[in-house]
C-alpha cells in the first residue's frame, strides 16, 4: 500500500475512475454520419447530428455489439433491458440541448478488471457499470479573434463511459488500471485507445482517508488525456487534500481541472453549482431489449484477451513475465510479434523485435503498425540470425537499412558483404596472423591474464569488420592459446 506521509500521520488515497472511450464504429451512435478522424470541420454532420427539429435518432447496432463485447470481456453482467435518457444542459456545441446517455438502466452492469502492478503483483478493481452515450461537438476558440466556431463532426460520436468502484489506491494503480482497460478495449476492438486523439479520456475521483477509516469527501478531476497527467493530477490532488485537512479545513466536493503546464489542479465548479441535468427517458428511443441468445453468441465470438495471451506467451512460448507483458499489453506489439515468432525461436524473436522494431517505432514516433518493415520481411532477418549468417548487432543495422530502403534482409546482407564469418578455417588463418604478431600478449595470457582474450577477440573483429562469429572466435582462441 502506498501511503502519504502527513504532519499528523499517514493517509491513504482512494480513487475511482470514469473513463470515456470512443467506440470504433464507422458511423455515429444515432446517425449514419462518418466518425473518421481528421475530416474538415462540419463535413460529417447529418440533420440528426445538427439536431434539426423533427429528426429522429436510430440506434447503431454495431455500437451496441461493441459495448456488450466490452462488458463480456470484463466479466460483467449484461443488462438485457436498458434505457436511453436525455441529460439536459445548454452548451453551444450541443445543438440538441441535451445529450443522449444512459442513467438508471445502463447496458452493462458490474464487472471487474485485474490490474498488474510492479513485482508481478496483481489486484482486482471492480467496475460499477458501462453505459452508452453520444459525444458533443467542439468549440473552436482559436480560429478568429472575436468569434468562436463550432465543429459538429464529433457531435453524436458513440462513447462508452466505464465507471470503476473506488478500489484504486495510488497513482501507479490508476495508471495500471487505464493501461489494462485500454489493452482490453484494443483486443475486443471496441476502442483504439488513442489518448492523443482524445479517444480515451479519464475523469479521476480522488479522496484521502486514514487507513481503514470511512471514505473521505472526493473531488473529481476532469478530462485527463494522458497517463502521465492522470498520475500527476492524482498525486497533486491527494497532497492538496492532506494539507487542507491537516490545517483544519474541510474538503468541499467539487469538479477540478488539471493544469498540465503548472502540474496543479484548480477548481472548476462546486457541488452547489453542479448541473441539475433533469434526466428522463428519451421519448424518441425505445428501451433497448437484448435477447440472451444474442448475448451468448457474442460471448462465443470474443477474441483472445490480454490475460489469456499473456498466459500462453509464458506457458507455451516460455517467455519471462516482463517480456510477455510488454508484448501483450499493446495489441499492436503482439500483432507484430506473433506472426514472426510462429515456427521460429520465440525468445530470439522477442529480443530482436523489442530492440529493432519497437525501438525504431519509438525513435521515429511511429505506431508499430507504421513501421515500414512488415512482420514477414522481418522474419527473414531473424532467419539469417538463426542460421548464424549475421550476428544480432549486424542484424540491427540491416534492419534500419531495410526500413529506410525497403530492400530485403538478404539482399542488404549480400550487397554489403555483411555475412558473418563462421568458417573456422578462414578465422583460424586470421587468428594465426594475429597471434604471430602479438608475442607480449601471448606471454601475458600464459602468465594468467585471462582478460586479454577480449583483446584478441577485438583484433579479430577489427580484421573482419565485425563479422566474425564471436562464439567460434572464442573457441578457437582458447584452443590455440592453451597449447
Ligand atoms: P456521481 O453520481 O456524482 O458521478 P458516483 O457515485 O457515480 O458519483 O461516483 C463517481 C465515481 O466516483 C466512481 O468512479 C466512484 O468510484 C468514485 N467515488 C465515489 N466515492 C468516492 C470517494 N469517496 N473517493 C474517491 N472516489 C470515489
Ligand atoms: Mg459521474
Amino acid at each position: 500500500m502506498s501511503l502519504i506521509k502527513g504532519r499528523t500521520g499517514d493517509w491513504e488515497i482512494v480513487i475511482g475512475l470514469e473513463v470515456h472511450a470512443q467506440l470504433s464504429t464507422a458511423s455515429k451512435l444515432f446517425s449514419g454520419a462518418s466518425t473518421e478522424f481528421g475530416a474538415e470541420p462540419n463535413t460529417q454532420v447529418t440533420l440528426v447530428d445538427a439536431a434539426l427539429p423533427g429528426m429522429l435518432p436510430v440506434l447503431n447496432k454495431e455500437a451496441v455489439e461493441q459495448a456488450v463485447l466490452t462488458g463480456l470481456a470484463i466479466n460483467a453482467n449484461i443488462n438485457e433491458h436498458s434505457v436511453f435518457d436525455r441529460k439536459n444542459y445548454f452548451y453551444p456545441d450541443l445543438p440538441q440541448g441535451y445529450q443522449i446517455s444512459q442513467f438508471s438502466d445502463p447496458i452493462v452492469g458490474s464487472g471487474e478488471i485485474e490490474i498488474e502492478l510492479d513485482g508481478g503483483l496483481t489486484r482486482t478493481v471492480r467496475i460499477t457499470r458501462i453505459h452508452l452515450e453520444q459525444d458533443a461537438g467542439k468549440s473552436l476558440h482559436d480560429q478568429a479573434p472575436n468569434h468562436t466556431y463550432v465543429d459538429l463532426n464529433r457531435s453524436g460520436v458513440p462513447l462508452m463511459e466505464i465507471v470503476s468502484e473506488p478500489d484504486i489506491r495510488s497513482a501507479a494503480e490508476a495508471a495500471a488500471y487505464v493501461v489494462k482497460l485500454r489493452s482490453i478495449l484494443q483486443y475486443v476492438g471496441s476502442c483504439d485507445g488513442n489518448m492523443e486523439r482524445g479517444n480515451l479520456r479519464c475523469d479521476a475521483n480522488v479522496s484521502v482517508r486514514r487507513p481503514g477509516e470511512e471514505y473521505g469527501t472526493r473531488c473529481e478531476i476532469k478530462n485527463l488525456n494522458s497517463i502521465r497527467f492522470l498520475q500527476q493530477a492524482i498525486d497533486y490532488e491527494a497532497r492538496r487534500q492532506v494539507d487542507l485537512i491537516e490545517s483544519g479545513e474541510k474538503i468541499v466536493q467539487e469538479t477540478r481541472l488539471f493544469d498540465s503546464n503548472k502540474g496543479v489542479t484548480r477548481s472548476m465548479r462546486s457541488k452547489e453549482e453542479a448541473h441539475d441535468y433533469r434526466y428522463f427517458p428519451d421519448p424518441d428511443l425505445m428501451p433497448l431489449d437484448l435477447e440472451s441468445d444474442y448475448i451468448e453468441s457474442l460471448r462465443l465470438s470474443l477474441p483472445e484477451l490480454p490475460d489469456q495471451k499473456l498466459e500462453r506467451f509464458i506457458n507455451d512460448l516460455k517467455l519471462p513475465l516482463d517480456v510477455a507483458k510488454e508484448l501483450v499489453t499493446e495489441k499492436e506489439k503482439a500483432d507484430y510479434f506473433e506472426p514472426v515468432a510462429l515456427r521460429r525461436d520465440a525468445k530470439l524473436v522477442s529480443s530482436m523485435v523489442r530492440k529493432d522494431v519497437f525501438g525504431y517505432a519509438n525513435n521515429h514516433s511511429l505506431e508499430i503498425s507504421e513501421v515500414p518493415v512488415l512482420p514477414d520481411q522481418y522474419g527473414e532477418l531473424v532467419d539469417l540470425v538463426s542460421a548464424g549468417d549475421v550476428n544480432a548487432r549486424t542484424a540491427s543495422e540491416v534492419f534500419v537499412e531495410m526500413a529506410e530502403t525497403g530492400k530485403s534482409a538478404k539482399s542488404i546482407v549480400e550487397e554489403r558483404g555483411l555475412k558473418q564469418v563462421s568458417d573456422s578455417g578462414e578465422l583460424e588463418k586470421i587468428l594465426d596472423d594475429i597471434i604471430a604478431g602479438s608475442e607480449e600478449q601471448v606471454v601475458q595470457f600464459k602468465n594468467g591474464n585471462e582478460k586479454i582474450i577480449g583483446w584478441f577477440v577485438g583484433q579479430v573483429m577489427q580484421k573482419t569488420k565485425g563479422q566474425a562469429n564471436p562464439t567460434v572466435v572464442n573457441d578457437l582462441l582458447k584452443k590455440k592459446l592453451d597449447k
